[in-house]
């Protein structure tokens, strides 16, 4: 009996380097009983992963979504577990997304450029290129850091982060956001579950300026939070779990895998009792369908 589940990865359909097919393996190979593709605004993975899922009987594969929210003072990232991606409210909005991170990516690489790194959009998707194929990549700042890695300016993606792209960095260009409240309804509107991702990336700590917060999101729609993440202390889980329990919100967790792209993660950390998923989660990792 597997006990385990991970509702937060990232395949090459966005800024992962496994393919889809390559994460549910290697789900399915850390003895998983569950795991979510959750790509940023994108479903395009996830009917690969449904065509691999069959090899892995004892694997139930929920489709996901992570979509940035307009956030001030932080980052607010909201996932959306157990999606239709054919729902065409939700479809509309991640297109509009793919449309503004065509008109950004230039911007950053104009930026890059004035500060004398000598890289360009064919770098950024030759860099792309490095990693396992995809029928189709929403390109965004971790490709352009593989191209910054690959040219020799910097040596690992992170320091491409920490030197240029991160928010507030010299490189740093907004991304077009919705407002949460908007987020959360297309989410649902694709019959998915609405949860706010890693907790800790608000800005707000974990007392009660937090509980203050989420439970206004709750009011706007919000039903689950990700109390287990890779960057959670085990101090800050278990809090999360007891703003979830006051707010009567859902539970899930994940290790927000990205392949090499995010080196120290890996698939199934931290470990995420099945056990502890409540409400439409414990439904969508229940499987045996
Ligand atoms: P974008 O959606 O293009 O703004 O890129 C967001 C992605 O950049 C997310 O996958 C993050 O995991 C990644 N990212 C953000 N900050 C860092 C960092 N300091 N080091 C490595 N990856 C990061
Ligand atoms: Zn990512
Ligand atoms: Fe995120
Ligand atoms: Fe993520």
């Amino acid at each position: 009996m597997r006990r385990f589940v991970d509702l937060h990865t990232h395949s090459t359909a966005s800024d992962g380097t496994l393919a889809p097919a390559g994460v549910i393996a290697r789900a399915d190979a850390a003895q998983l009983a569950a795991v979510a593709l959750t790509d940023h605004d994108t479903t395009a993975g996830l009917a690969d992963v449904r065509k691999a899922a069959a090899n892995f009987p004892e694997l139930t594969f929920v489709p996901g979504v992570e979509v940035s929210a307009r956030f001030t003072g932080g980052t607010m990232h909201i996932l959306g577990l157990g999606v239709d991606e054919n729902a065409p409210d939700l479809r509309a909005v991640l297109a509009t997304f793919i449309d503004a991170r065509t008109e950004r990516n230039p911007k950053i690489i104009a930026r890059l450029q004035a500060l004398g790194v000598g890289i360009d959009m064919d770098d950024v998707l030759a860099a792309a290129e490095q990693f396992e194929p995809a029928r189709s990549r929403v390109i965004g700042r971790v490709h352009i850091a593989e191209a910054l890695r690959t040219k020799g300016y910097v040596g690992s993606i992170s320091e491409a982060f920490e030197r240029y792209l991160g928010d507030g960095k010299p490189a740093y260009v907004d991304k077009e956001r919705l407002e949460p409240r908007e987020v959360i309804e297309a989410i649902r509107s694709s019959g998915a579950t609405p949860v706010l991702a890693h907790p800790v990336h608000l800005g707000l700590g974990d007392g009660e300026e937090l509980e203050r917060y989420v439970a206004q999101l709750a009011e706007r729609g919000l039903t689950a939070i990700e109390a287990y993440h890779s960057e959670h202390t085990d101090v800050q889980t278990r809090r999360f779990l007891d703003i979830a329990a006051e707010l009567g919100l859902a539970v899930t967790g994940g290790s927000d895998f990205h392949g090499s792209a995010k080196p120290t993660v890996d698939i199934g950390r931290p470990k995420v009792p099945l056990a502890a998923m409540t409400g439409p989660l414990a439904e969508l990792v229940a499987g045996g369908q």
